[in-house]
């Protein structure tokens, strides 16, 4: 177990600076915050430090900018954002994460007031984990909180080389939930377990898919990766994109009777052919591809989760759900795991397209057990991979 906040008296905050690396990588669009789910849920850490007396210094990536100034990928509408979510508190920016103009932001804070930094990705030493820029980082902070946990497979300064050069290490409270959670579901969820899969690859689910098949009652497959299930058992998919390298084991796979794959779909020839939308039952014919799950398979899956008592753990869109017309298998299914949560249901939703299709609902987090954003994190976590940013942080006594 990770020493976190709660684990340390609150006189250990009083006066101190302390580094709280956040994931504020949010969709951004003319300026404006689109989704500022990642914001909201790092603000108990960011309120609990503030009201102790810490001096909390705030540290995120956003986008790709490569290493250089690039204003597109500025971290100042999240400031804006950050400002009216935490009315109240006294919130500073600063242009750039080290160097003179961070020193002297960071010098310039009192107790309780909460300084965020441009965008870590500007200097490439971000990304290279490199010495120096590490050890600038580091220079501003006494006390190091990890509350990324989206960002904690990636190697990186503010992951693992800056916090290794400071004493104490302690996980946030959202990062805290994340790994009780996950660690549940990759180690002994409560049954009867409920696994749903969808999105784009296996190649990308892999690892976490062989180590939860085996511990489910029932897989509930959509997505696209359900065509290569579907092609292993000798179904025509049409153009859909099946992945050759995973036919063999989805064949072994998808002869086991808990695997529950799409009876039906909603298909066109081209995600922007939206004039052409079908419902096709079975095979999908020549020049067509899946989209979407179809209203029986939709049905299906429904009467399964909604009934589930034990732990529902869901990665992955049923469909484009982007596009409007192919977010009924999406959204209806997100409908059905808060009934299920209702219902007594643990219910884990992990993956940030799955996380902002379950909130595209209007559902709220408080109608699930837990939103994990960490994409690609929490799938090589659950698929027992060790992730630097959480290996590097102290562990409890
Ligand atoms: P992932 O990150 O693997 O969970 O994949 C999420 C992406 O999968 C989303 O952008 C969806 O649009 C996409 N997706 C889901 N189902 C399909 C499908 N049937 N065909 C193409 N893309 C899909």
């Amino acid at each position: 177990m990770k020493l976190s906040l709660t684990d340390q008296p609150d006189e250990f905050y009083r006066g101190k600076t302390v580094l709280v690396r956040v994931d504020f990588n949010v969709p951004i669009r003319d300026g404006n915050v689109e989704d500022d789910y990642r914001i909201r849920s790092s603000i108990p850490t960011i309120e609990y430090l503030s009201s102790r007396g810490a001096k909390v210094i705030l540290a995120s990536h956003l986008g790709r900018p490569g290493g250089r100034r690039d204003l597109k990928a500025s971290l100042k509408p999240v400031f804006e954002r950050l400002k009216d979510l935490m009315l109240g508190r006294n919130i500073r920016w600063v242009d750039d994460c080290v160097g003179p103009e961070a020193d002297a932001a960071k010098k310039n804070l009192r107790p309780g007031e909460i300084l965020l930094l441009e965008n870590l990705r500007f200097h490439p030493g971000e990304e290279e984990n490199d010495e120096e820029f590490s050890r600038s980082l580091s220079s501003l902070a006494e006390i190091y909180v990890n509350e990324a946990f989206s960002a904690s497979h990636r190697k990186h300064s503010s992951t693992y080389g800056a916090p290794t050069l400071i004493e104490h290490r302690l996980a946030g409270l959202q990062l805290k939930k994340e790994l009780k959670y996950l660690t549940k579901i990759r180690d002994e969820p409560d049954e009867p377990f409920i696994l749903i899969v969808g999105g784009l690859k296996i190649y990308d689910k892999i690892d976490a898919l062989k180590r939860l098949i085996g511990k489910a009652e029932k897989v509930l497959i959509g997505g696209c990766i359900a065509y290569t299930f579907l092609a292993s058992k000798g179904v025509f998919t049409g153009d859909s994109l099946v992945e050759r390298d995973f036919l063999d084991w989805a064949g072994k796979i998808s002869s086991q009777e808990k695997i529950v794959l799409p009876e039906d779909h909603l298909a066109t020839s081209t995600v922007k052919d939206l004039k052409d939308v079908k419902v096709v039952r079975g095979s999908i014919p020549a020049g067509m591809s899946g989209f979407d799950i179809g209203p029986s398979t939709l049905q299906t899956f429904t009467s399964i989760v909604s009934s589930g008592s034990g732990t529902v753990f869901w990665n992955g869109p049923m469909g484009v759900f982007e596009v409007r017309e192919f977010a009924g298998g999406t959204l209806g299914l997100a409908y059905s795991i808060a009934l299920a949560y209702f219902r007594g249901a643990s219910t884990v939703i992990g993956g940030g397209d799955t996380v902002s299709a379950f909130l595209k609902t209007g559902l709220r987090e408080t109608e699930v057990s837990h939103l994990s954003t960490g994409g690609g994190a929490s799938l090589e976590y659950i698929g027992g991979k060790t992730l630097p940013g959480i290996d590097i942080l102290k562990d409890r006594l």
